[in-house]
């Protein structure tokens, strides 16, 4: 089934066209990179998935609906979840502390005042604190729960951003550049991590300047340069295709 669909979204500013035209779907239960050189709309792409931005012309439906022109938050409802390049962590929490006010602000308070302290409020609680801490065990931080944020190395704040998106319950999970500035060992821990979302039934849209990263774990791959889409296909496929090559030579 196909989850997202992207279709002949154009984005301009001012005289610019930073992504012209691209289209593209992406399945339920695929892990889907889009790739490209520095500049190329990779992250205007992502934002006008996400509803961060409007497309100039173009739509972009989710299950069916069109999410285009929709607030962010309303969009996340929907299951289009994303996380951020700058982690929006509360670095004097901990990482189990964080995971639960996720979880809590997306519950949208649900007239907390009246619950608390009875038995339901309990309950509650006590399920939030359950499925946090069962989030932050298959991301593989389940050592790591009730560190302070502020005491964590970077590849662990990317990866409890990653955890704060998931409390948000999303079936499509976008990630900016989620390997950029990890040393190798990180970026192998946050590749099983994106491997073990998507076990989970989610499908995962990254956008990614690190082409070799992203040739072990997607399905599908897109590439853009200059803001038009040259190419897509199964990693093989891409890896081979001269334009791809091209333009990332011409870098
Ligand atoms: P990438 O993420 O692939 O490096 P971006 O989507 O960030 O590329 O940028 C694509 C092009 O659009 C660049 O030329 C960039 O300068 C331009 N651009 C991005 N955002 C804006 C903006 N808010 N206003 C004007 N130009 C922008
Ligand atoms: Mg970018």
């Amino acid at each position: 089934m196909t989850l997202l669909q992207v279709d002949g979204v154009t984005k301009q500013f001012g005289g610019l066209t930073a992504v012209n035209n691209v289209s593209f779907s992406v399945e339920e239960g695929q892990i889907c990179s889009v790739i490209g050189p520095n500049g190329a709309g990779k992250s205007t792409l992502f934002k006008l998935i996400s509803s961060f931005l409007v497309p100039t012309s173009g739509q972009v439906r989710f299950d069916g609906a069109q999410v285009s022109g929709l607030k962010p938050h309303v969009a996340a409802r929907m299951g289009v979840v994303r996380t951020f390049q700058e982690t929006t962590v509360f670095k004097e929490m901990t990482a189990l502390e964080n995971v639960i006010v996720a979880h809590q602000l997306g519950l949208q308070s649900r007239t907390l005042g009246v619950f608390l302290g009875s038995r339901l409020a309990r309950d509650e609680n006590a399920a939030i604190r359950d499925s946090s801490s069962e989030i932050l065990d298959y991301l593989g931080l389940g050592h790591v729960k009730d560190e302070r944020a502020v005491n964590l190395p970077h590849g662990y704040l990317r990866a409890l951003g990653i955890a704060i998106a998931m409390a948000a319950k999303p079936r499509l999970l976008l990630l900016d550049e989620p390997f950029a500035g990890m040393n190798p060992d990180e970026t192998n821990r946050a590749m099983e991590m994106v491997q073990g979302i998507r076990r989970r039934g989610i499908t995962v849209l990254l956008v990614e300047h690190d082409m070799r990263a992203v040739m072990n774990i997607s399905d599908w791959i897109v590439v853009i340069s200059f803001g038009s889409k040259i190419a897509e296909g199964k990693p093989e496929a891409i890896r081979a295709d001269e334009a791809v090559i091209a333009a990332y030579l011409g870098e």
